[in-house]
């Protein structure tokens, strides 16, 4: 048990430090709208529209990059 909280602490705290942010729309190329984004994996992906959040939440793999 003691282990269980001490993991969920250190998730919490690394929450706290940063997220990381793709900050380019990778569906289109374009640059992202404020406020139009998805978490994904921890990270976070912004988008220029809804439609393109919606074509990466369909097939969020095709997009990024490894
Ligand atoms: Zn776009």
């Amino acid at each position: 048990m003691n282990n269980f909280k001490s993991r969920f602490k250190f998730l919490g705290g690394r929450r706290n430090t940063k997220l990381e942010h793709v900050s380019k729309d990778l569906v289109c190329g374009m640059a992202s709208t404020d406020g139009i984004d998805f978490v994904y994996t921890g990270i976070k992906y912004s988008f220029c529209s809804d439609y393109c959040r919606q074509q990466f939440q369909k097939n969020p793999e095709d997009y990024i990059i490894k």
